[in-house]
């Protein structure tokens, strides 16, 4: 999976960060002092991640949990998300990674227990809702097989009954959830389009009927799931595709263990945009104009897509979804 694994110093001694050398096999990889003296230094086009993808085993120093913008989630609480990880195996075209990073090179930040002690000292008032997202920079499960985090976030997050996770994932790499008894406040959240457009912009994630798949099997055994129906893209049939992906995700779902679905239209910062255009210039998604929106992110201009976002809600409600969770992210 990785051309060259490098390690920092201080991380020789965390049993994360062996426990990850072990899996990968790598006995030999390269001592480093610290990952930023070479992460994302020098610009590495972001498609060498098809065949030169170095990993980083680091540890996060600075702010480890950052507030969410602005409709990111639920309105009904504070929403804020950690980085465990920069960069992802998966390669979807409109990512906005690769207008993010200079390198699509994977850093996996192995400190958790700082990142658990930053979220514990958040969550000091008993009366609010703080919500914490994981994958706001990489996926959250694709890896977890190798980074074995799920045990620690389970214990971090049993006793903080004030406190909500979303672990965000395109991936059915489910099985270290599976292993864990299900928490009330712990969500794994999957983001779905209709497996045309997947076929069409996503390049090496599960498709639709395994994710489907994964969503059942944690249903069934009782793990509250989150869906995201982000990015909408724009097609001639768009209303066809999104009925027959909302009849079955019905089919895959305890409906009592859904959380929410939040739908939101394809979208791009400035830069991801330019190298989207450079990277997957024939990208059916680049037929629609888009221009800057109020937030400075390019889309649909808003009639369009409050036009788009109104047809998938009701379609959402009239197979049987509730109004109440249903919400619109990053929508002003
Ligand atoms: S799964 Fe998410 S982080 Fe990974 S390439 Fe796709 S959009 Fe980017």
């Amino acid at each position: 999976m990785f051309n060259q694994v490098f390690i920092e110093k201080s991380c020789l001694s965390n049993l994360r960060a062996q426990n990850i050398l072990n899996k990968l096999n790598k006995k030999d990889p390269i001592i480093i002092d610290d990952h930023e003296s070479f992460f994302n230094k020098v610009k590495k086009p972001y498609l060498q991640k098809r065949d030169n993808l170095n990993l980083f085993i680091a540890e996060k120093k600075g702010r480890l949990v950052k507030e969410a913008p602005d409709a990111y989630g639920l309105d009904n609480g504070k929403h804020y998300y950690f980085i465990h990880a920069y960069n992802c195996i998966y390669e979807c075209h409109y990512c906005y990674l690769q207008g993010y990073f200079h390198s699509p090179d994977i850093v996996l930040f192995v400190n958790y227990e700082d990142i658990g002690m930053n979220i514990k000292e958040l969550c000091h008032n008993k009366n609010e809702t703080y919500w914490f997202h994981a994958g706001e920079f990489s996926d959250s499960l694709a890896l977890s097989h190798i980074t074995d985090e799920i045990p620690y976030l389970y214990e971090l997050f049993g006793p903080l009954k004030n406190a909500k996770l979303e672990l965000r994932t395109k991936s059915a790499n489910i099985k270290a959830i599976l292993k864990q008894s299900p928490l009330e406040n712990i969500i794994t959240s999957f983001s779905l389009s209709p497996q045309s457009h997947l076929k069409q912009t996503e390049e090496k994630t599960p498709s639709l009927s395994t994710r489907l798949k994964a969503i059942k099997k944690l249903s069934d055994h009782g793990h509250p799931i989150g869906i995201h129906l982000d990015p909408i893209i724009f097609t001639e049939n768009f209303k066809q595709e999104y009925e027959i992906l909302a009849k079955e995700l019905l089919e895959h779902l305890d409906s009592k263990l859904l959380q929410y679905i939040s739908i939101g239209v394809v979208r791009f910062s400035k830069e991801s945009f330019y190298q989207v255009k450079k990277n997957y210039p024939q990208s059916f998604f680049l037929a629609e104009n888009m221009n800057t929106s109020f937030d400075g992110k390019i889309r649909y201009p808003r009639p369009m897509r409050m036009w788009i976002l109104s047809q998938v809600k009701q379609i959402l409600i009239q197979a049987g979804f509730p109004v109440e969770k249903v919400y619109l992210c990053m929508e002003d």
